[in-house]
């Protein structure tokens, strides 16, 4: 029997539903396959705590986090807690900390949900964005001076080093490689910006050398908005920065057809230590509570956890049940139906345990 340590962090607003929910159909797969077991570890780490004790988590919290094989993370942010406080408090200290420096993104139009777009369909929009997701414009760097009077400055400095978009480089075109297309895009605004963007189409050109077998475009990240919508099918792999993928992704999300099917992981490809996986949206305060959030983002985030982790079987056996529940249309209201957190969830192990048997 395979154990897999998972650390899960359920943290704010729907992140504890959609992680019980994650779970509750992590656990029908291991049950049914028989091959492995996760060993859960919960962790009630988020702002609640915040408010309480100052802190989102404890001092010793990543040597504790190391022993996982991996971090199964639901949502951080709080109405009463500014969201760059929240996020450098428990999310960005993780990712960095664990030099989680590849954010995967895959996006597709599952069966039964509909895309905004007409005529898109689920052959037409079959993405992978690869986000590099440890320095660039979200490095940290910069500083505020002479606060609250008229000559306030503030900078915000984009980092961008040789190593960092060299490795983000290799892995997305390792991710191209491996998908049929064998077709990646590389984002860019190195018109604008001319030095860290320049240095990041050189290093592009380059990687691409090494692989032959990958054949690649370039587009300026303002033209990508517009090919996604316009023309989702000649896109397959996309690399781009971590501020251009973070938004590019949320236009993804959406053109599949909602941010609660969106999932992602923050992966250390080195597996040093545990890579961190993760629904895309956030806590969603207008519906927590409500038992109505969807829990499809989670379910497809636990499908990449089981890959990384070696289950290749239990993770294709999750993704077909997640498609045979959306086709059926057992879907929340975010994509257009009716149903529960709770009914999308017993779906789901209903389907997985009816499989081949
Ligand atoms: P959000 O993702 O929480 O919500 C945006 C919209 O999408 C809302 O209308 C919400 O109801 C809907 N939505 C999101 N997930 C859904 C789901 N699973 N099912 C159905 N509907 C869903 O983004 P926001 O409103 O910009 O942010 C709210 C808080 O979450 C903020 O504090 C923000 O900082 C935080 N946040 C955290 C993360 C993270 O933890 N990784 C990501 C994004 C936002
Ligand atoms: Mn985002």
């Amino acid at each position: 029997m395979r154990h897999h340590r998972i650390a899960s962090i359920p943290a704010d607003g729907i992140g504890p539903e959609v992680i019980a929910a994650g779970l509750e159909v992590l656990d029908a797969l291991a049950t049914r396959d028989g091959g492995f077991v996760l060993d859960v570890e919960h962790y009630d780490w988020g702002s609640e705590r915040y408010k309480k004790t100052g802190a989102f988590m404890p001092d010793d919290a990543l040597a504790t986090l190391k022993k996982a094989d991996a971090i199964f993370f639901g949502a951080v942010g709080a109405i009463d807690v500014p969201d760059h406080i929240s996020l450098w408090g428990l999310r960005l200290p993780i990712c960095q900390g664990f030099d989680q420096y590849a954010n995967i993104r895959p996006t597709r139009v599952l069966p039964g949900v509909v895309s905004p777009l007409r005529d898109v369909g689920p052959g037409d929009l079959d993405w992978l964005i690869v986000r590099e997701n440890s320095e660039g414009e979200y490095a940290g760097h910069g500083g505020r001076a002479h606060r609250g009077l008229p000559e306030e400055v503030a900078t915000e400095v984009a980092i961008f080093t040789r190593v960092g978009v060299e490795r983000i480089m290799r892995y997305a075109f390792n991710c191209a490689r491996n998908r049929p297309r064998k077709h990646i895009t590389i984002v860019t605004k190195s018109n604008a910006q001319k030095f860290g963007l320049v240095m990041w189409d050189e290093i592009a050109l380059e990687v691409a050398a090494d692989y032959p077998d990958v054949t690649w475009d370039k587009e300026l990240v303002d033209a990508m908005t517009m090919r996604m919508v316009r023309k989702p099918q000649s896109i397959d792999t996309v690399v781009a920065t971590n501020l251009h993928a973070d938004i590019l992704s949320d236009l993804a999300a959406a053109l599949a057809g909602s941010l609660g099917v969106a999932p992602t992981g923050n992966v250390n490809p080195s597996k040093n230590y545990p890579s961190m996986f993760e629904p895309i949206h956030g806590s969603a305060f207008d519906i927590t509570g409500k038992g109505i959030a969807n829990p499809v983002a989670t379910f497809w985030t636990g499908a990449l956890m089981l890959e990384h982790l070696g289950e290749p079987r239990a993770a294709a056996a999750l993704m077909t049940a997640i498609e045979q529940v959306c086709a059926a249309g057992i879907l929340t209201p975010d994509v257009g139906g009716t149903s529960t957190t709770k009914d999308v969830t017993l779906a789901m192990v209903d389907a997985i345990r009816g499989a081949n048997t």
